[in-house]
């Protein structure tokens, strides 16, 4: 066997047991393996050890990478993970099924214009910035409250919002670690409650460093690169 795949048997048996303690129902947190830095014959063989689903924060490497991947007949579900400029937003709308990296109204209007060009309706998830250091995601929750206000008005027909991600601060502090996944729990409460005609049920949090705490604060999705991939350059 691969360390790629026994690595892959590994973090999913630890997400099925994460699932268990938080008395969360089993294969309810799914797993976006994150590929960046790492070539397409590694994300191969992920496939072949039965991954399906893999997280890129760089379109331009992405577009590369599973194209690739595609040419030679592999279907693999592609998210966005990273901060995303207006201009990639037609690359990335293409070769992906979920952009989770949304953290501004311009952008949500740029994936809908790209997304009705080819006929393509994709998912998003609200980026929030929950933790200090961390500069991405919205940090105005005026902006996000409009930004879903006009997606339940119908405003962007190409776009299923799914539910917000972030990304937790870097520190060894676990409190804070979770602090910042209750908040985007909390958040997700309270938005899914004033908008209920949308279904905001997916929470993405959790990296290799925390994904369990992630898991028992409710995540649905993990995003994990480096536990399967191993160490990345850059
Ligand atoms: C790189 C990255 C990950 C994965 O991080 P690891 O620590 O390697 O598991 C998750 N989310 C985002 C947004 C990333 O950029």
């Amino acid at each position: 066997m691969s360390s790629i795949s026994e690595n892959l048997k590994s973090i999913q048996n630890k997400i099925r047991l994460a699932e268990k303690r938080a008395f969360r129902a089993e294969n309810s947190v799914a797993l976006v393996a994150v590929s960046k830095f790492h070539p397409a014959e590694s994300v191969i063989e992920a496939i072949k050890a039965g991954q399906f689903l893999f997280g890129e924060n760089r379109v331009q490497e992405a577009a590369a990478k599973f194209d690739e991947i595609r040419a030679v007949g592999y279907q693999p579900n592609l998210h966005i993970i990273g901060s995303l400029q207006r201009n990639k937003v037609k690359e990335a709308v293409r070769i992906a099924t979920c952009i989770e990296s949304v953290d501004r109204i311009e952008l949500i209007e740029e994936i809908e214009k790209q997304a009705a060009k080819i006929n393509k309706t994709i998912e998003i998830l609200f980026e929030i910035h929950t933790g200090e250091d961390s500069k991405a995601g919205f940090t105005s929750e005026e902006e996000l409250e409009n930004a879903i206000k006009l997606c339940s008005q119908g405003a962007f027909p190409h776009i299923c919002p799914r539910g917000f991600m972030t990304m937790a601060p870097f520190t060894s502090d676990t409190s804070l670690i979770r602090k910042s996944f209750v908040t985007l729990r909390n958040l997700r409460d309270k938005f899914q409650q004033d908008y209920p005609s949308l279904k905001l049920s997916e929470l993405s949090m959790g990296m290799s460093g925390d994904y369990e705490i992630a898991i028992e604060e409710g995540a649905t999705i993990v995003r994990i690169g480096t536990a399967i991939f191993g160490e990345r350059q850059g």
